[in-house]
């Protein structure tokens, strides 16, 4: 994955370049949309989850865009099914309690499209972990500092980007302008340099955040819970932000699921899109 520690910004450099190659950010799961249960990526579908449940107990993690609903143009131009936040009240139910989402959007703007979740979740990248009850799991999330968010809405006006404001950081889109990607890139890796932050690239999207939070911080955050303690992790995702939490479930003795097409270096198994992930969910 893309991220980049302030210590090491040749390695951020080469990082970014050696996989531009490989994200065209207008492939995503949505082309396989017309062929939703079969596997793109060339790995295995996964077992019956409620055959792997049976056999283990099994915790749940489920990243957001790209694998519980399509990416859309613009972070707000998702389509969300009306009763998401019920269907997935229903599978934290199945599961005992060990279900979290785990997103790259802020929780509020998370819960702005899904209405109020009452199964775990964690928000802007695994820095924000919060219970089914909403109490807060871990360290508090730092934030970006004024300048630096001056700086990036600066650059976002300046050159066409989308900016997204976070609770605890920042995000340049280029969705509606791939050829932006060098430029937001270039910028990114001189600001992280300059003010010690982490930067992370997704599908047409930079990401701008305070600390060293990711996805699989998050996964061990939940899983040194009493509720998920002793399970088997289990996170499914589409994005390289999600390799963290997969690596993370393969090191606590689970595993990841690639949604789409684009190769994975830590999932097991895979599924085709997001409308293949609510098939095997059984949502
Ligand atoms: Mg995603």
């Amino acid at each position: 994955m893309i991220a980049a520690p302030i210590g090491a910004p040749e390695a951020f450099g080469s990082q970014i370049l050696g996989v531009l190659a490989e994200l065209p950010c207008l492939t995503d799961a949505s082309i396989a949309l017309d062929r939703p249960f079969m596997v793109s990526n060339s790995l295995p579908p996964p077992p019956a989850l409620d055959t792997l449940n049976e056999e283990q107990s099994i915790a749940l993690f489920l990243d957001f865009d790209g694998t519980l609903v399509d990416i859309a143009d613009t972070p707000d131009s998702i389509e969300v099914p009306g009763d998401l936040s019920q269907r997935l009240g229903s599978l934290h139910e199945r599961l005992e309690g060990r279900l979290a989402v785990v997103s790259g959007r802020a929780l509020a703007d998370l819960e702005k499209h899904t209405g109020e979740l009452s199964v775990a979740r964690a928000g802007s990248h695994g820095s924000d972990c919060r219970d089914a009850g909403g109490a807060a799991i871990g360290a508090e999330p730092k934030d970006l500092a004024k300048d630096t968010r001056d700086s990036i809405a600066e650059f976002a006006e300046a050159h066409g980007f989308s900016l997204e404001v976070k609770t605890h950081g920042a995000a340049l889109h280029y969705r509606s302008d791939p050829t932006l990607e060098h430029k937001g890139l270039q910028f990114a890796q001189a600001l992280a340099e300059e003010r010690g932050i982490i930067v992370k690239q997704g599908k047409c999207v930079i990401e701008f955040v305070a600390d060293e939070a990711n996805k699989a911080s998050a996964v061990r955050a939940f899983m040194e819970t009493t509720l998920f303690a002793g399970s088997t992790p289990v996170f499914i995702g589409d994005d390289v932000t999600d390799e963290d939490g997969m690596r993370a479930a393969n090191e606590l003795g689970g595993f990841g699921i690639a949604v789409g097409d684009r190769p994975s270096e830590n999932a097991r198994y895979g599924l085709a899109s997001p409308a293949a992930v609510h098939h095997w969910l059984q949502l």
